[in-house]
């Protein structure tokens, strides 16, 4: 086995990371772990320690870690035939399977999926389906698509361009012309104090019809949103937001694409984030939670009224143009298979919604006195912890003081792992969906200690 000293060489002279400081990391003044194994919630790394990994990798390991179940199925699938392409027909008994599993998930409604491999793919074919279907339709001018500020929809060209973060555009030449944006759903941070969650949902819903006027109607295709805000600071959406969203939508002929990354299999204690919020979407993006990340993929999934228009297309104008080498890899298929068994059989959704309503509890019960705790938010189990200068203004601190930062260093000195957000100190919880209480009072914790260091 190589020691320690010569990973860390290898790793800071070889590896470039994803989302990382290069030149830091590369004279060694950010930390490296090298993670070697889990089970359940917890990880353990190459120093020894076993951390309580309470962001479950990247929200995708949402069985938990360690699954026998998984593994055997990949194993199985890897003997028997580890690759053929689904191009022009082909296909395993795994993927069909599959397919056919997502579907009876899915809401009502959807009827069709296409495999991909990752979120940020996935956001690419249902971009260049909704293009697509305006082609079809004789719409050509009907192109752009409106995201929102602090959404999160992937790192490629068009999906980094949907991405609401500046750390994802700068220097980048992002965003690409076709895309617009408009207010995030955030009620922790609206500008107006006194307007209710309706009111600043109606608020939200007006800047988006101005929004579409100004581009002209003719000339929008799509809006596309999680459920509840993910990387962009963990927000579930304030009453009737998704209900003045959709009003909209549906008087400019404007297709709604739920990117359910995050959400989907279960994280808001529902099988799909779209069901929760009464959502009723023209395409889902899926990936993370569809394997729980043992093994890529990515499912767009594709409701009646678009399939209808994919079919007519296709029928008037030949094969649809769009395919990568991994779709419908049988390897993920198999894991996905056996993922969503296990869901199932564990009830894992109905206890994303148990143990996540314990858990905020018990994090209210722990900091949410705290004069630097501003909003303690999630649904099911995806939780977040605002950080401010001043509870009573919503004041943030300087970006440079890094707050956020240090109470995570805190925690894991504690054993937890969270993650501080890109924007603002807001650090997020989004554990396996298998936590139990007595996991849920470790994290909170380890919180509550955390907090008392740094603030
Ligand atoms: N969409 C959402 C909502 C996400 O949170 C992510 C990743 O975190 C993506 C898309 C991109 O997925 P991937 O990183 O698998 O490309």
């Amino acid at each position: 086995m190589l020691t320690n000293d010569r990973l860390d060489a290898w790793d800071r002279a070889h590896f470039l990371h994803p989302s990382t400081h290069f030149a830091q990391f590369a004279r060694g003044e950010a930390p490296n772990r090298i993670v070697t194994g889990g089970e359940g919630v917890y990880i353990t790394d190459r120093e020894g320690n076993r951390l309580l990994d309470a962001f479950a990798g990247l929200y995708c390991v949402n069985v938990g870690y360690g699954r026998t179940e998984i593994a055997d199925a990949i194993a199985r699938q890897a003997h028997e035939l580890a690759y053929y392409h689904a191009y022009v027909g082909h296909g395993t008994e795994a993927s069909i399977t599959l397919a056919k599993m997502i579907v009876d998930r899915a809401p009502a409604g959807m009827c069709r999926v296409y495999f991909g491999l990752s979120g940020s793919d996935a956001n690419e074919t249902n971009i260049k389906l909704v293009w697509y279907y305006n082609n079809v339709r004789n719409k050509p001018e009907k192109k752009k698509i409106v995201s929102r500020w602090r959404g999160y929809h992937g790192s490629g060209l068009m999906t980094g361009s949907l991405t609401g973060l500046d750390l994802f555009h700068r220097k980048f030449d992002l965003p690409l012309a076709q895309v617009i944006h408009t207010e995030a759903p955030y009620y922790f941070r609206r500008a107006d104090p006194a307007m209710s969650e309706e009111e600043f949902s109606a608020h939200c819903a007006q800047k988006l019809e101005e929004l579409i006027l100004a581009e002209g109607p003719d000339t929008v295709a799509a809006f596309i949103g999680e459920p509840a805000l993910g990387t962009g600071g963990l927000v579930p959406p304030p009453a009737g937001y998704w209900a003045a969203i959709q009003e909209v939508l549906a008087k400019y002929d404007v297709l709604l694409i739920a990117d359910e990354v995050v959400t989907g299999f279960g994280r808001l204690g529902s099988m799909f984030g779209s069901d929760h919020y009464g959502i009723r979407p023209d395409i889902i993006t899926s990936a993370k939670g569809l394997t729980s990340a043992y093994a890529p993929l990515s499912a767009s999934i594709v409701s009646e009224k678009v399939w209808k228009v994919l079919e007519e297309g296709t029928d008037s104008f030949g094969a649809f143009g769009h395919g990568w080498t991994y779709s419908a890899h049988p390897i993920g298929a198999a894991a996905g298979v056996a993922n969503l068994k296990l869901l199932d059989e564990l009830g894992l959704v109905e206890n994303a919604a148990s143990t996540g309503a314990y858990l905020k509890q018990k994090m209210a019960e722990a900091i949410g006195d705290h004069p630097h705790v501003g909003d303690v938010r999630g649904e099911g189990l995806l939780m977040a912890v605002e950080l401010v200068a001043d509870r009573e203004t919503r004041t943030l601190f300087e970006p440079a003081q890094g707050v956020g930062a240090k109470v995570n260093a805190a925690l894991l000195k504690r054993g937890v792992i969270s993650r501080a957000m890109p924007q603002g100190d807001i650090l997020g919880f989004a554990p396996p969906l298998c936590l139990t209480r007595a996991e849920a009072d470790e994290i909170a914790g380890a919180m509550a200690g955390a907090v008392a260091e740094v603030l």
